[in-house]
């Protein structure tokens, strides 16, 4: 599973320059997975890593 918590997201879009399959994108005032969640699952799990705020979920 895989998400972005939004009472936790700052809105700095690290995650999405740090996505490597170009997955997430601005969503208003927060940011989304692309396409209904898409996540190329890739196993550096750059954009969890680089949130400053540990807004993003990977399980
Ligand atoms: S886990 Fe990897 S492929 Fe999936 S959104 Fe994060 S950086 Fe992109
Ligand atoms: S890196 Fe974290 S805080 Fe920044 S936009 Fe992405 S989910 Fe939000």
């Amino acid at each position: 599973m895989i998400k972005i918590i939004k009472e936790k997201c700052i809105s700095c879009i690290a995650c999405i320059s740090a996505c490597p399959h170009d997955c997430i994108r601005v969503d208003g005032l927060f940011v989304s997975f692309k396409d209904n969640g898409f996540c190329n699952n890739c196993d550096e799990k750059y954009c969890k890593v680089l949130c400053p705020t540990g807004a993003i979920i990977l399980d």
